[in-house]
């Protein structure tokens, strides 16, 4: 056991030291908990959280599943290079997932979901803001660019743009003139697009180095060891076991294992529906222009953000269980498209580049399972954050110190729980 872990009602383990991890366990050190983060790969390397675009998104409001993605799917699946692909397979998982990801792509799933995730990615950004400030990274407030080139894109976005004028977003649909101001010293190729002002973009690693410092200095632990299972009192969880043996305890636990949250659940007699959405992601040590402000660009589903002196691309969603090999035509795709929106780059640029891999745990609704569990309250659960995990991450955590310390939510979580799905 680990010593001075004692399973009172003060102290807490969370499994997973990625960003949704990392960000639940600052909260609970900060508000005077005995936290106790067990991470079995402390490079971060083998989750989600060390590679991603860096996109803080407000403007996120409509989830994954929506009118339109199923039937984009579709035609993307048939291109080897297209930013989407779903490797079918006779697995009951991926069956069920997909059966419920169709019967939630409807517009009234879309109008239940916006005004949640309106309020959860302003509130996330407006923590995002107060932990820059307060632990010293650096956050860049400058907006994201929805770039487009082609007139069924802008027309698309422009819809999107109502949508979020509608719900209190501060956004500017643009026009090619506008491109320049945007970014003074590259080139874009695009016919306009969409400034969403509030996003925000910062460096992933920056953002997990600031919160391990902060946990420290809040008097938090670090095990890394592999979370096996669970250690019970009776039909209580008191605590995890690790691949070494080793009982940890606690007074409740935090199960933010991204997609091997699967897994772990799964002991605890809880099926959460989840696939890996696996997205890749380069980056320029060097670039040879200097961009001003993350975008996306609409016909590529490529994300590129500037980090300090480097630039990252990243982009593609391949719906695939918890496989990570690279899919060479895919990294191709990516990059092809990119250079097409910002022509000052060459495939050439990228000849050497180590791709990073990551899975993002997907929800077939597009939304993050977060809750208590109803059969073991002394366990909450935090992932399924998709394409958005690292811009929801201090919102969660927040809201995962409610949830230990018995407080209500400030947010109705319903939507979220974890056993939504039975
Ligand atoms: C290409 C790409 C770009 C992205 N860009 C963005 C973006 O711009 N903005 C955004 O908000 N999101 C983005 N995302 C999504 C985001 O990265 C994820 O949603 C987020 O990282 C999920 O965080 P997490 O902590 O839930 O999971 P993870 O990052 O996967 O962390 C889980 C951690 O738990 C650990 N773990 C798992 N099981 C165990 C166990 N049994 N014992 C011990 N430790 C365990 C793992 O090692 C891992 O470190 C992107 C994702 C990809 C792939």
């Amino acid at each position: 056991m680990i010593p001075n872990m004692a399973k009172d009602a003060n102290s807490v383990v969370v499994v997973g030291g990625g960003v949704v991890g990392l960000a639940s366990a600052y909260y609970l050190a900060k508000a005077g908990r005995q936290v106790t983060v067990v991470e079995r790969d402390s490079t971060l390397l083998s989750g989600c959280s060390e590679g991603n675009a860096g996109m803080i998104v407000p403007s996120h409001f409509i989830p994954l599943a929506a009118p339109g993605v199923i039937s984009q799917g579709m035609k993307w699946m048939l291109d080897p290079k297209s930013p989407f692909f779903l490797r079918p397979r006779l697995d009951f998982d991926l069956a069920r997932w997909v059966w419920l990801f169709f019967r939630h792509a409807n517009a009234g799933h879309v109008q239940r979901s916006e005004h949640l995730l309106r309020d959860i990615g302003l509130e996330s950004r407006r923590l995002h803001v107060e932990l820059a400030r307060e632990r010293g990274f650096h956050l860049e407030e400058r907006g994201l660019l929805m770039l487009c080139q082609s007139e069924k894109g802008l027309d698309e976005e422009a819809e999107v743009a109502k949508d979020a004028i509608r719900l209190g977003l501060d956004v500017e649909i643009f026009g090619k003139d506008r491109l320049k101001d945007f970014e003074p010293g590259a080139s874009v190729e695009a016919l306009g697009g969409v400034w969403f002002k509030q996003d925000c973009h910062l460096s992933p690693l920056d953002f997990v180095e600031a919160l391990r410092k902060a946990i420290v200095a809040n008097g938090g632990t670090f095990l890394e060891e592999e979370v096996v299972g669970f250690a019970y009192e009776g039909e209580q969880v008191i605590g995890v076991k690790t691949a070494t043996g080793t009982l940890v305890e606690g007074g409740k636990v935090v199960l933010a294992g991204g997609m091997a949250s699967l897994e772990l659940a799964r002991k605890l007699g809880l099926k959460i529906p989840m696939q890996g959405g696996k997205g890749y992601s380069l980056t320029l040590k060097e670039p040879k222009k200097a961009l001003q402000l993350c975008s996306l660009l609409k016909e590529g589903r490529v994300a590129v953000t500037p980090m300090g002196k480097t630039l990252r691309v990243a982009g593609t969603m391949e719906i695939c269980g918890s496989d990570t090999s690279l899919s060479p035509a895919r990294l191709q795709g990516i990059i092809e498209s990119f250079c097409r929106f910002y022509p000052d780059f060459s495939p050439a640029d990228f000849e050497g580049i180590e791709p990073w891999v990551g899975l993002r745990p997907c929800s077939p609704d597009g939304l993050p399972y977060l809750g208590r569990l109803s059969n073991q309250e002394r366990v909450i659960v935090a992932t399924g954050h998709s394409m958005m995990g690292l811009s929801l991450a201090p919102v969660t955590g927040w809201l995962v110190e409610k949830l230990v310390s018995g407080e209500a939510s400030p947010i109705d979580l319903t939507a979220l729980e974890p056993t939504r799905f039975g």
